[in-house]
């Protein structure tokens, strides 16, 4: 088989895990490939531009103490940071911040060009390259034959070599997207699905099965009187995610609380049969992490 380029490591998808997963390898010395389908929605945040809270802000702390960049963009980026559940004992304390959601993706796509060793490509994978092991001839008749993994195929017709794969597609395999009675194919929102190598991988025979997340509606902030929410500012002194965060440079914004009117409980209670999540569309299982009400 002709590889037409060859390297260490080979990572397809650039959203949060992509990310670090490239840096970490290039890191280690290692040429990396990093494999996106547009290079201008690297890191891209699907929905709130929240980093933090519980499990997630624990996560990226962990993160930023391996060495990783996650806490570093977000600090960097952050318009408003929480210490969350101050109220109860430290053990639950959660930093969170909201993040600018366009400066995320500038900052982290800064940070992976200026990385040495890796390699950023915008190109579909279709498809995984496998080779039959050599044998070994004393136990052929008793194993199965095992297959090793040598490289990916892209959609343009190019085969990359890579001693090792790591895939990070997140939302995209096969995705899909309920919006009211509507359903659609779609990666992370407003991006096409990858069907072809999510079909790769189940004739490996890998299991499949579909995680499931809720988002709700955009509003145009210029369309709303924010004098008639409550307001929550930030922290007076912001809580860094990164060990090495000095300061935080961005000018710090409030989020805004809204509660719901009879009227508009009214109206949910009328239609919530036409919603995905009740009316049985949606048989996907696991956490929900954006509900709208
Ligand atoms: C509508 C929506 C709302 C969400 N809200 C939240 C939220 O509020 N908070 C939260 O924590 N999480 C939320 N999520 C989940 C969030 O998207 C994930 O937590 C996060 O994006 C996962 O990061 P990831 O690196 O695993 O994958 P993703 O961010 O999904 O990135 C996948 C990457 O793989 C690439 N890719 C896919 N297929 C291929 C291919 N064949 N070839 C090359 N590249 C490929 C894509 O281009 C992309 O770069 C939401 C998801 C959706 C869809």
């Amino acid at each position: 088989m002709a590889f037409t380029e060859q390297y260490d490591v080979a990572v397809v998808g650039a959203g949060h895990a992509g990310c670090e997963a490239a840096l970490a390898a290039a890191r280690l010395g290692l040429r990396t490939a990093l494999f996106t389908l547009n290079l201008d929605l690297i890191a891209q945040m699907s929905c709130n531009p929240a980093v933090g809270g519980v499990a997630k802000g624990h996560l990226v702390r962990e993160i930023d103490a391996l060495g990783g960049v996650m806490g570093r963009v977000a600090d960097a980026v952050g318009i408003q940071f929480r210490l969350l559940n101050t109220s109860r004992g430290p053990a639950v304390w959660s930093p969170r911040a909201q993040c600018d959601k366009q400066l995320y993706r500038v900052k982290m796509r800064e940070v992976l060009e200026s990385q040495f060793n890796l390699f950023i490509k915008q190109a579909e994978v279709v498809d995984l390259v496998l080779e039959d092991a050599p044998t070994d001839a004393d136990n052929h008749a008793a194993t199965a034959p095992t297959r090793i993994l040598r490289g990916l195929r892209l959609r343009d017709g190019r085969i990359i070599h890579a001693a090792a794969t790591v895939i990070t597609t997140g939302t995209f395999l096969n995705g899909l997207i309920h919006c009211g009675e509507e359903r659609y194919s779609a990666g992370r929102s407003g991006e096409p699905p990858s069907v072809l190598l999510g079909e790769a991988l189940k004739r490996l025979g890998l299991r499949n099965c579909r995680l499931k997340t809720g988002t709700p509606p955009r509003l145009d902030g210029r369309t709303i009187d924010w004098s008639r929410f409550e307001e929550q500012p930030g922290d007076a002194e912001p809580t860094p995610f990164s060990f090495r965060t000095r300061s935080i440079p961005q000018r710090q914004i409030s989020c805004h609380i809204a509660t719901t009117t009879p009227e508009t409980l009214r109206l949910i209670r009328d239609n919530v049969h036409r919603s995905p999540m009740y009316s049985g569309q949606i048989s996907a299982v696991g956490p929900r992490y954006c509900p709208s009400i």
